[in-house]
């Protein structure tokens, strides 16, 4: 399927599904740069509009996934026509589970100390035979970006999936996603966190209705103030969409 860039409020959208987006990871890992990937939700349209810098990362970006329903909401209340969501945890999911025939290296980058360890298993038990090469915690001083990527670099990965946080991962990747050697960098938010059990996937039901963000802030109190903040966008994003659509 072809996809074309599409302009939500600013922040550009690539409309792919997931076979698309495997496909197109599959060209950046036969290249010769580093790829930017970034998957986009609603609080991720709100920033943009906000952090210029952001803005300007995410228009540079090789791909740009729509990551969920508030995306598909926008669209249709602005009639942009993007039909297709590939959310980054889905995405990083199939990506372990493709190197298993692929051998894509991969190296999982972010989430509290022992969690990125804790989602490899978990990887691991759940596809025999992926291809994790190393994992790191995301918490290290603001002047050791480099170091960090360099240390990533010494597993010789092809995709590093970076759980940092929106717009932390995206800022990283853009100064440093080249440092660490690999042909593709994914922001990627929770995904270790979810991967590693250490927070659950919302019940199916809740996904297919757009309520993952409501399941989150209700059963994960660790992670309250977070969510809070970013939840605080949500109306800023619906008053954006709004006043777009009148
Ligand atoms: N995180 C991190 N380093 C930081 C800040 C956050 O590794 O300096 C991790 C955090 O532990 C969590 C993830 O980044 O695993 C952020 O998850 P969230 O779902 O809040 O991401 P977003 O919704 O912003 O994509």
């Amino acid at each position: 399927m072809a996809s074309e860039r599409i302009d939500v409020l600013g922040l550009p959208v690539d409309d792919v599904d997931m076979s698309t987006a495997i496909g197109r990871i599959a060209g950046f890992i036969a290249s010769k740069s580093m790829h930017q990937v970034v998957t986009a939700d609603a609080s991720m349209v709100v920033t943009a509009s906000m952090d210029s810098e952001f803005l300007a990362i995410a228009k540079a970006a090789a791909m740009v996934t729509s990551d969920g329903a508030g995306i598909l909401w926008a669209s249709r209340k602005l009639g942009l026509g993007i039909r297709n969501k590939c959310s980054g945890v889905d995405l990083a999911e199939r990506i372990v589970s493709e190197s298993v025939q692929r051998g894509w290296r991969i190296f999982f980058f972010g989430a509290a100390p022992g969690v990125a360890a804790l989602a490899a298993t978990e990887m691991q038990n759940r596809y025999p035979g992926c291809n994790i090469v190393g994992t790191r915690d995301g918490y290290f001083d603001a002047s050791a970006g480099a170091s960090v990527a360099a240390e990533i670099a010494g597993c010789q990965p092809d995709i590093v999936l970076v759980a940092l946080g929106i717009p932390k991962q995206e800022k990283w990747i853009s100064m440093y996603g080249n440092l660490t050697g690999a042909k593709v960098c994914i922001g990627v938010g929770g995904t270790l966190d979810v991967f590693s059990g250490t927070v659950q996937r919302a019940p199916v039901w809740m996904q297919k209705r757009g309520l993952e963000w409501f399941y989150r802030l209700t059963s994960d109190p660790r992670q309250l103030r977070n969510r809070i903040q970013k939840q605080k966008l949500l109306p800023k994003f619906v008053g954006m969409v709004l006043k777009a659509s009148r």
